[in-house]
């Protein structure tokens, strides 16, 4: 047998509910929010990752799907969604649109990481992108639209971690006091991390190595380095977040393994599903349309994790929604009766009921059975009688109790019987 690929996963038809329900409520936030869909290729030019993400993240590193297609060119499949749609906003001419644009996508991506509990090699993500402004009012609107997508899932027990990783100025003396300060500690970091000091010594803060995180513990603080722009829009961010009822924490060790942010950084994170436990990362990205070859262009959004939220959904015992399931089975006795059954669950179908009838040729008793297997709510049986008589004979699968309707009624019964 062939197996599927580590680390990827399929959607069984009895666990695929979960998804439609999901992916419903996401989109019916982005509409409260007035934000139509971005869908852009599931490949793009390597080039365009190894720019926008930045060649010295992991991700560009070691993480990409990266091939060559039959015309000799570099292609890697999406490691994460908004390098697509920042190259999706410059060839587009999305910049003569009224700004800000506001978009959101749902997209899968792929990444070749160790798999583990909550990380996958492909994942799917759910994202909003607001290109077009760079106030503080646009990172609490990204913000606010995470937000709302958990209230409407019934997720309640996120952290917001904020933070600020300040602009290349403030940050070019920031790296310089963490530089200095890790270069004591360099012996007791991880490889990586050695590798990192002199690269992004950023990124360290970042690793998920034990010993690397203690000693990132006494490390010099970004807050105390931002320039007074920058520290006028965080705390502009926090003023406005707490205007609007959401709660956060700064936390100084939130810097996104995505080298495009500028600004303000956030996370929101789940105590309820290990540790993978981050739902939800994003910020503001105000260099990224330039990186890749457009106007210089603010930016700020993110990229939700839709496996991360339903483990966490699951972890609480959150409603994930239902599969279908038929109001209606129609039995029939063979014969002439399968002719009528035939016809009768196309008129509930077309009528939109959920219906279903035999296509096996099961025995009336096994047809009962199935039907109940399948929790069907009716099941509506047309034998030798019922064809003459004009009639269905309705069966509550639930309760077992029967009744006679004449067949004339039967779909405005069922219709009534569904509200
Ligand atoms: P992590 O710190 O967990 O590796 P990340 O910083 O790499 O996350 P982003 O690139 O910001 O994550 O992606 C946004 C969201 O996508 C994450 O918050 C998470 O919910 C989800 N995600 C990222 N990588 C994976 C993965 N390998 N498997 C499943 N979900 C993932
Ligand atoms: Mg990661």
């Amino acid at each position: 047998m062939i197996s599927i690929p580590k680390g990827t996963k399929d959607v069984t038809p009895d666990q695929s509910y979960k998804w439609h329900y999901i992916e419903n409520v996401l989109r019916g936030v982005a509409g409260d929010y007035c934000i139509n869909e971005i869908r852009t290729p599931t490949f793009e030019h390597t080039e365009l990752f190894a720019r926008g993400v930045g060649d010295t993240t992991d991700i560009v590193n070691k993480e990409m799907y990266t091939f060559e297609d039959k015309g000799g060119r570099s292609m890697t499949l999406k490691p994460e969604g908004t390098a697509g749609v920042a190259r999706s906003y410059i060839e587009n001419s999305l910049a003569s649109c009224p700004q800000p644009v506001k978009m959101y996508y749902m997209t899968p991506v792929f990444r070749y990481e160790r798999p583990q509990a909550g990380r996958l090699r492909e994942h799917h993500q759910f994202g909003i992108e607001v290109y077009g402004s760079a106030s503080p009012q646009a990172d609490i609107e990204v913000i606010s639209i995470a937000r709302a997508v958990f209230k409407r899932l019934g997720i309640g027990n996120l952290t917001l971690n904020i933070n600020s990783i300040g602009c290349p100025e403030c940050r070019k003396k920031y790296n310089a006091a963490l530089q200095a300060y890790l270069s004591s500690h360099i012996a007791d970091m991880c490889d990586t991390c050695k590798d990192r000091l002199n690269k992004n010594p950023l990124r360290i803060l970042d690793c998920k190595e034990k010993r690397c995180k203690e000693i990132t513990i006494g490390a010099p603080v970004i807050l105390d380095y931002l320039c007074d722009d920058c520290k006028a829009h965080h705390d502009a961010v926090c003023k406005g977040l707490e205007d609007i009822g959401i709660d956060y924490k700064v936390n100084p060790n939130i810097v996104r393994g995505l080298d495009y942010y500028t600004r303000t950084v956030f996370e929101f994170v789940s105590e309820t599903i290990g540790a993978q436990g981050t739902v939800c990362g994003g910020g503001r990205y105000d260099n990224l349309v330039a990186d890749v070859g457009g106007k210089s262009t603010p930016a700020v959004g993110f990229g939700m994790g839709i496996e991360r939220l339903i483990l966490t959904m699951e972890s609480i015992g959150a409603p994930v929604g239902e599969p279908y399931a038929p109001e209606a089975f129609v039995v029939d006795m063979g014969g002439e009766t399968l002719s009528a059954a035939a016809v009768l669950t196309e008129e509930m179908r077309s009528n939109n009921i959920a219906a279903e009838r035999d296509i096996s040729g099961r025995s009336v008793k096994a047809q009962l059975k199935y039907a109940s297997k399948i929790n069907a709510r009716y099941a509506l049986i047309i034998g030798q009688d019922e064809l003459r008589d004009g009639n269905i004979t309705v069966k509550t699968m639930s309760t077992g109790e029967s009744a006679t309707i004449a067949r004339g009624d039967i779909v405005k019964f069922i219709k009534e019987a569904k509200q």
